[in-house]
C-alpha cells in the first residue's frame, strides 16, 4: 500500500478554543479518536480560506458552533476508507459547506470524516488545488450564475453587476460571467486593482462608491444582472437599479446583512431577487456545477486569482480577510 493511503495514528489540525475571555487558534497534534463520526475517512491535502473562515478563525461569534473545533469550510483530498462502501481507498474528492468548519471539524487538518453524500468526487482533469482555488467561493459564484441564467439573463441583455468584485466571489463570479458572453461590471473598493479585474473578464470598474445611493424605490434601469456578495446599501441599490426581468444573485453579506427595500421593483418590473446558498445546495445541482466549473474555469484562469498559504499561515489571514485585504483566492496547503 502507498504510504499516503495508510491510516496515520495521529494528524495535525488547526484547532480553535474558547474560555471564559479569548478564543484562540492553535496546531495541534491530535488521536484519530479525536475526528467526528462519518463513514468516510479522508487524507485532506487542501484546504482553502473564505470570509466565513476568517470569521471562524479569529473568534467572531456565528460560525463555530461549539469549541473546541477544527475550521475549515473546503477540503479537497484523497479517500483513506469508507465503511459505506460508496468509494474506494485513493478517490479523491472535494468536500464544500454542509457544515463542516461549523458545527463539525473541518478542512484544517490533515485528516477528516465526512458522510458520503456530502463528497462531489474530483473532477477529471483536475487536482485538488484547483478545486480549493474554486472552494465555497467559486462555487456559490457558479450557483449565482446558474442561477441568474435559469431566470432567464442572457449574455447580450446587458451589463452584469458584480459587487465586492476584488473578493474570492465577486472574481471568480466575473471569470465565470465572461466566459458565459456576459459584459461584466465590477464594483470593488480597490480600483487599484482594474489590471487584475479586467484581466478576469471585466469590461467595465466602478468604484463602490459609483453606485448610486439608494434614494427612490426604484432608480433608473441599469443591470440586466446582478451577482451581490456586499448586501446592506449595495444590495439595495443595485435591486432598486436592477432592468425589467432581470435578476440579483444575493451571496452575501460582506457590508451589511440589512436589506432596506421595497417591494416595487418585484412587482412592477418583474425582477428576481434569488437566494444562494452554498452550504446546504442539493448534491445533483453541486455535481453540475462542479462539472460546469471544471469546464469554464480552468487551472489557467484561476492561477492569477490564487495564493497558496500553509496551515499555519491561517490565523494571521483571518482578520486580513474579514478586512477586505486579501485578494481572490486563497489556498490553503495543509501537508
Ligand atoms: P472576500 O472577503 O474574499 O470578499 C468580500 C469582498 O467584499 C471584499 O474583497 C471587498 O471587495 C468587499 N467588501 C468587504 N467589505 C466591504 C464593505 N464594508 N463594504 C462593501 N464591500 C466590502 O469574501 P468572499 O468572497 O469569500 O465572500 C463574500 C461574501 O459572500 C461574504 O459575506 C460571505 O460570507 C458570503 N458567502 C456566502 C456564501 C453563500 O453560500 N451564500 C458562500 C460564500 C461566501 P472589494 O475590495 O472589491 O470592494
Amino acid at each position: 500500500m502507498n504510504s499516503q493511503n495508510e491510516v496515520p495514528e495521529t494528524f495535525r489540525a488547526l484547532r480553535v478554543f474558547k474560555d471564559a475571555e479569548t478564543v484562540r487558534a492553535e496546531l495541534q497534534t491530535l488521536p484519530l479518536s479525536e475526528l467526528p463520526d462519518g463513514d468516510v475517512l479522508i487524507r485532506v491535502s487542501h484546504s482553502s480560506l473564505n470570509y466565513k473562515d476568517g470569521l471562524a478563525v479569529s473568534g467572531q461569534p456565528g460560525v463555530l458552533r461549539r469549541y473546541p473545533m477544527t475550521p475549515g469550510i473546503d477540503l479537497a483530498g484523497t479517500v483513506l476508507t469508507d465503511d459505506s462502501g460508496t468509494y474506494d481507498a485513493g478517490d479523491r474528492v472535494i468536500l464544500t459547506g454542509w457544515g463542516i468548519g461549523e458545527r463539525q471539524d473541518g478542512g484544517y487538518a490533515e485528516l477528516a470524516r465526512a458522510r458520503p453524500e456530502w463528497l462531489v468526487r474530483q473532477p477529471g482533469g483536475t487536482d485538488a488545488t484547483w478545486a480549493m482555488s474554486v472552494g465555497t467561493a467559486g462555487f456559490t459564484a457558479m450557483l449565482a450564475v446558474m442561477a441568474l441564467e435559469e431566470y432567464g439573463v442572457e449574455p447580450g441583455a446587458g451589463e452584469v453587476l458584480v459587487t465586492g468584485a476584488a473578493g474570492g466571489v465577486g472574481s471568480t463570479a466575473i471569470a465565470l460571467l465572461a466566459a458565459a458572453g456576459f459584459t461584466v461590471t465590477a464594483s470593488t473598493g480597490r480600483t487599484e486593482e482594474e489590471t487584475y479585474l479586467r484581466g478576469l473578464g471585466a469590461s467595465n470598474i466602478i468604484s463602490r462608491d459609483e453606485l448610486p445611493a439608494l434614494t427612490r424605490p426604484m432608480e433608473k434601469e441599469r443591470w440586466a444582472g446582478v451577482v451581490d456578495t456586499v448586501g446592506g446599501a449595495t444590495l439595495a441599490g443595485a435591486y432598486a437599479s436592477t432592468r425589467s426581468h432581470g435578476a440579483l444573485a444575493v451571496c452575501g453579506l460582506a457590508g451589511g446583512s440589512d436589506l432596506n427595500t421595497s417591494v416595487f421593483p418585484l412587482i412592477l418590473r418583474g425582477v428576481g431577487l434569488l437566494g444562494i446558498d452554498s452550504v446546504t445546495c442539493p448534491q445533483p445541482r453541486r455535481e453540475a456545477a462542479w462539472a460546469r466549473l471544471a469546464r469554464d474555469l480552468p487551472a489557467s484562469t484561476l492561477e492569477q486569482v490564487t495564493t497558496v498559504r500553509g496551515l499555519s499561515e491561517v490565523p494571521e489571514l483571518a482578520p486580513q480577510i474579514l478586512a477586505g485585504q486579501v485578494r481572490g483566492r486563497t489556498v490553503v496547503d495543509v501537508r
